[in-house]
């Protein structure tokens, strides 16, 4: 449904980092604090993403500036999978714009794991949500080119630009997945029935599957991270590469189901529109400030990184990222307003 009243010039109004040494030591601190953390499991439904070492920990801030910090295994390349979905979404955005997308993939949390059927189902064949495999699919299905061999071509380089420097296909990884994926060309072959995709959907899938494979490092995820931060300007290239209004769609998608069916979570703990992946990566994107991108394979049972997440959880409070956060600028006046466990009373 369409909202009315959003045919007015949109302004912004964001905040700023703390100064530079300061987002330096809280990247160190945040490293520091997390790299002994043991919990959380190495996926392995991806046969090849089991040779992970569950030890591999990197923190990274790109601030929308321009300036990088970073910790630890910040340049060990791992396949960026799920977060691909942000950033393919965008593309297709920019190529069809608001309504479009909005028509023909939808924004809604479906409240079930990545790999759900029963959400196709439930929604008569609706995708419904671009962060999830049968939304990704479908998303990946609408990128232009008349071609698959066009539409991967695309993406790699719209990711490359994103990232400011050219994304190489991780062949191992693509093999490896291309060989278990069974499920996912069975969700294709589901919103085929539904007349829900506009190609062959074994090629909109073997599309998906080499996005997925795209080799990053977590500096890469927090420069494209910083690029939606940035009203679609690379902050390090100064390469634009999509609009503002494609970054403010695709972080409102974010926020309601980057982190699976743990979104309403992390949002409320974190207060950050972030996009996860098995691997074992997590990008978070404060708009107009930066983004930070982590890389630790243990995931925990919704596939989100267990390190990345209590770095990311860190690093928003210390460095002020929740979007949800306010501080009081009117004095406090009278006697201390509360709420009781029995009801509303002023005490
Ligand atoms: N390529 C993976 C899949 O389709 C991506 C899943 C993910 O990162 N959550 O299953």
């Amino acid at each position: 449904m369409k909202v009315e009243g959003t045919d007015v010039a949109q302004e912004v109004s964001t905040g700023t980092l703390p100064g530079w040494d300061r987002v330096e030591h809280l990247v160190t601190d945040a490293h520091d604090r997390f790299r002994d953390d043991a919990d959380g499991e190495v996926a392995d439904y991806i046969p090849v993403l089991a040779e992970a070492d569950p030890g591999w920990f990197g923190v990274c801030v790109a601030e929308s500036g321009g300036d990088v910090h970073v910790a630890g295994d910040t340049d060990v390349e791992f396949s960026v999978q799920s977060i691909s979905k942000a950033f393919v979404y965008a593309l297709v955005c920019q190529a069809f714009g608001h309504e479009g997308v909005l028509e023909r993939i939808g924004v809604n949390n479906t409240g079930l794991p990545f790999s759900s059927v029963m959400a196709v189902e439930l929604n008569s064949g609706h995708p419904m949500n671009p962060m999830v495999n049968a939304g990704a699919i479908a998303t990946t299905a609408m990128m232009p080119g008349s071609t698959s061999a066009e539409q991967w071509e695309n993406v790699r380089r719209g990711l490359s630009a994103f990232a400011g420097r050219p994304l190489e296909l991780d062949r191992a990884v693509y093999r490896s997945e291309s060989g278990t994926n069974m499920r996912n060309k069975a969700i294709a072959r589901l919103l085929e029935s539904y007349g829900r995709l506009p190609v062959d959907p074994l090629e909109a899938v073997d599309v998906y599957t080499r996005q997925c494979a795209l080799r990053v490092d977590a500096r890469d995820l927090a420069v494209m991270g910083a690029t939606l931060a940035d009203g679609g300007v690379n902050p390090v290239t100064g390469e634009c590469i999509v609009s503002a209004q494609v970054c403010r769609d695709t972080l409102a998608v974010l926020a309601s189901t980057g982190m699976y069916e743990r979104s309403g979570e992390w949002l409320f703990e974190i207060g950050l529109p972030a996009k996860s992946g098995v691997s074992g990566g997590i990008v978070a994107v404060a708009p107009g400030k930066g983004a930070i991108g982590t890389f630790s394979p243990p995931l925990d049972d919704a596939g989100n990184s267990v390190r990345g997440q209590r770095a990311t959880a860190y690093l928003s409070r210390a460095l002020g990222l929740n979007v949800f956060a306010s501080a009081a600028r009117v004095p406090r006046r009278g006697a201390d307003h509360q709420v009781s466990r029995h009801g509303t009373g002023t005490a």
